[in-house]
């Protein structure tokens, strides 16, 4: 039997075989005829394409393709497409739409280069970690004048570039994967492509160059990618009135780190090496902690010229450049500023060395402001000023806290200008093409603030792609007249709610409980679990654990520094050392710094320190959100994923585990499931009527293809439940046509 009963969606994530018979429909029994191809289980794990040689009882005879004869039970094989499908362009075109069936595809598609495959509405990109012939001039032109049509990135910049003409409404590509998937690559393959248009006006060009400017202040070699962004990016292209680009603006979200460390002591040249008194990068205390200096295949010396080359074409002055890198050499030695012990409590002051005096110098204040800044806060007790002297540790922390704020702003500034450069003045018609590249879905065996953050970001993504298909859907159904409730849609709106609901929230209580004192990861997470147990998508667990079911699966998180990480760590004392420095920059820092600390806490919780008057990182994390869906709201969404088919960052190597749980995280699992909940297979009357009208017992020659479509339903006794008559088309529950295809092939 091929017909199944129309089931609901269940909630995602990975599930049992039975789980999986509910949720792909139960295939297995159509396929486990002789010569039909399956898929069985591997004892690795791994599904492996196989023919069936014969069946008897519960049990099935398999042969894989390299020979080898298998017994395994009938129920656990899964049917595969026929071999005329194999790599097709899209997976909707698959008539089985199981796991096995979408990662077979990719594969097959991935083993000969085919990096981009369609789900739906939705590119999947899967990266080959190795150069491939699809790129360039010629490329882009076959795009453009529609010679090639196979999916690619260039086909999604062209639709978002012509619907903006067409529609007069702004577009979006939203480009979303885990680390080192290739987003970056994507953004920067979809930029080149809108910038070939321009004809080489020179705004174009200065906008490519932003990309390695960005990537040397913003990128690190991480474990998972050599070039890891560690910042969210949304760049908006604006276009005139002739569809040129006219300018861009870019927006930047998170947290960043470093490749221009390595680039500027390998690359400054003599006199700025002497300006900046730079040392090598193996003599900082900051680099020396990841005991990796260089990067195999870069030349941080040629990238460095790389880096001030776009600065020039960016049009950021000498002088500026020169400040930019005397905050990165600041930046470099704070991290050997070192302190001593002056009483029996554990008290510190600054030593005053080479480092200290350095710092100061390129900063443009004394020794002794730095000192007083890392080694004392001020502070407000009852209307009273108090005086605390610090511990070693706590001015340890002090210390890295001002390095890590001095060079986030110093990112920011950075984007400010570039934005100043590039900004669309006069020109501006107020259409554009905004590229989103944005961390994805994370879930490790240890999660923290961290993942929290990226993960509540995906959920609010992930809704907004529910919507969209969910608009694509209804307008299809709408426009053909058919009675759409009968589909049915998954929202993650209550998981969201766990997050921002107030004041019983996630993010609300953290906040609260950031602001007691006394407040602990272990009194925050008995907290998490007072007030949101009865939520659905909460689950409390032992000690300071909590769990979220996240619409791509449960994710558990550790509390542990969770407050810490939530509280700005820069004190009011080091923005006001900034403040005080004669360097441009660093009173630029302080000046935004305080004017962002904007109070977002209710007053009965504030404590009473002056520095507890900023906004949370949660909260700051949250606005900047609420921002980019603002921004996004308004345009047209194109959806590309990337996938990494390995963990080794190498060619040519596909595991399928790997694949599958990217493919569930990023949706396109979801997405192949919502065609699957509603009426997924769609024919005109006219073919429907061609293709099967001779099976017909009476003559229907004189009809018209809707009276002929009604009698061929009629007379296979399709359940009206499984199928809807549309004005121009006939829409079919999954598994349907498959019946009808096998009396066919029988005839
Ligand atoms: P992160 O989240 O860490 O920033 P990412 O998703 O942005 O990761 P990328 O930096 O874009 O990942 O890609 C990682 C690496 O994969 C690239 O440095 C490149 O070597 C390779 N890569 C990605 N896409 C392609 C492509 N289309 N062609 C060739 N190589 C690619
Ligand atoms: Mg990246």
């Amino acid at each position: 039997a091929t017909g199944t009963a129309p089931r609901r969606m269940s909630p995602a994530g990975a599930g049992s075989p039975s789980q999986r018979d509910a949720r792909w429909g139960d295939t297995s029994s159509y396929g486990a005829r002789k010569k039909h191809r399956v898929f069985c289980h591997l004892p690795n794990g791994d599904w492996a394409l196989c023919t069936v040689i014969t069946t008897s009882g519960d049990e099935s005879v398999l042969k894989l393709s390299e020979g080898k004869v298998l017994r395994l039970k009938t129920e656990s094989l899964e049917a595969a497409n026929p071999e005329i499908l194999d790599g097709v362009d899209d997976l909707m075109q698959l008539s089985y739409l199981s796991e096995p069936s979408v990662l077979y595809n990719l594969q097959y598609r991935y083993s000969q280069d085919l990096i981009y495959t369609k789900a739906g509405p939705v590119l999947v990109a899967v990266n080959p970690f190795k150069k491939v012939p699809l790129y360039g001039n010629e490329y882009i032109a076959a795009y453009r004048n529609k010679t090639k049509d196979s999916p690619h990135v260039y086909a999604i910049a062209d639709s978002a570039l012509r619907e903006m003409k067409r529609d007069e409404v702004n577009q979006s590509i939203i480009i979303s994967g885990e680390s080192g998937a290739g987003k970056t690559e994507t953004a920067k393959i979809a930029m080149q492509y809108l910038a070939s248009l321009g004809g080489g006006g020179g705004i174009e060009y200065e906008i490519l160059q932003t990309n390695p400017i960005l990537e040397a202040f913003g990128n690190a070699k991480t474990l998972r990618n050599d070039n890891s962004s560690r910042f969210g990016k949304l760049i908006e292209i604006h276009f005139s009135t002739i569809g040129r680009i006219c300018g861009a603006m870019i927006q930047t979200f998170g947290e960043r780190s470093y490749h221009i460390f390595y680039q500027l002591c390998a690359g400054a040249p003599a006199s700025l090496r002497d300006k900046l008194s730079l040392k090598k990068v193996d003599e900082y205390k900051y680099l020396k902690q990841s005991c990796c200096y260089s990067i195999a295949g870069v030349d941080d010396a040629q990238m460095f010229r790389t880096v001030t080359e776009a600065m020039n074409i960016v049009h950021i002055s000498k002088e500026d450049q020169d400040n930019v890198f005397a905050m990165v050499s600041a930046v470099l030695w704070l991290g050997d500023v070192s302190f001593t012990v002056i009483d029996n409590e554990n008290h510190v002051e600054i030593v005053v060395d080479e480092a200290a005096e350095i710092v100061a110098r390129l900063l443009g204040c004394s020794t002794e402001d730095l000192n007083l800044a890392l080694s004392k806060r001020h502070m407000k007790v009852n209307n009273e000023n108090i005086v605390q002297k610090l511990t070693l540790s706590q001015a340890i922390d002090t210390r890295d806290a001002l390095a890590k704020s001095l060079y986030a702003s110093l990112f920011e500034w950075l984007v400010e200008q570039i934005n100043k450069s590039l900004s669309v003045g006069k020109r501006r018609t107020g259409r554009s093409i905004s590229i989103l590249d944005i961390y994805g879905f994370e879930s490790f065996d240890r999660n923290s603030f961290e993942q929290f953050c990226i993960n509540y970001a995906n959920e609010r993504l992930q809704q907004h792609f529910n919507r969209h298909l969910f608009k694509l859907e209804q307008e299809e159904y709408v426009e053909d007249g058919i009675d759409w409730a009968k589909v049915e849609f998954e929202d993650n709106q209550n998981c969201l709610n766990l997050f921002e609901k107030k004041p019983l929230g996630l993010l609300s209580l953290l906040d609260e409980e950031s602001t007691f004192p006394n407040a602990t990861d272990l009194t925050f997470a008995n907290k998490l679990k007072q007030h949101l147990n009865n939520n659905s998508c909460f689950r409390g667990e032992r000690g300071k654990a909590f769990a979220v079911r996240h619409y791509a699966g449960e994710v558990a998180y550790d509390t542990s520094g969770f407050l810490e990480k939530n509280r700005d760590l820069l004190h009011m004392d080091s923005i006001q050392l900034l403040a005080k420095c004669k360097s441009a920059l660093p009173q630029i820092f302080a000046s935004k710094m305080l004017s962002q600390s904007d109070n977002p806490i209710p007053a009965p919780y504030r404590s009473s320190a002056a520095d507890s008057q900023k906004l949370s990182v949660a909260m700051k994390f949250k606005g900047q959100l609420f921002q980019l869906m603002q921004r996004l709201e308004s345009t047209t969404p194109h959806f590309i994923r990337c996938i990494k088919p390995n963990n080794l960052q190498l060619p040519a190597i596909y595991e399928q585990g790997l694949v599958l749980q990217q493919l569930k995280c990023c949706g396109v699992l979801e997405v192949v499931r919502i065609s699957r909940s509603g009426y997924p297979t769609r024919m005109t009357h006219q073919k429907f009527a061609r293709r099967y009208g001779f099976l017909l017992l009476e003559d229907v020659a004189s009809q018209d293809p809707l009276s002929v479509s009604v009698a061929i339903l009629h007379q296979f006794n399709i359940l009206p439940e499984m199928y809807q008559v549309g004005y121009t088309k006939l829409f079919f529950r999954t598994g349907q046509i498959g019946k009808l295809e096998d009396t066919r092939n029988r005839t």
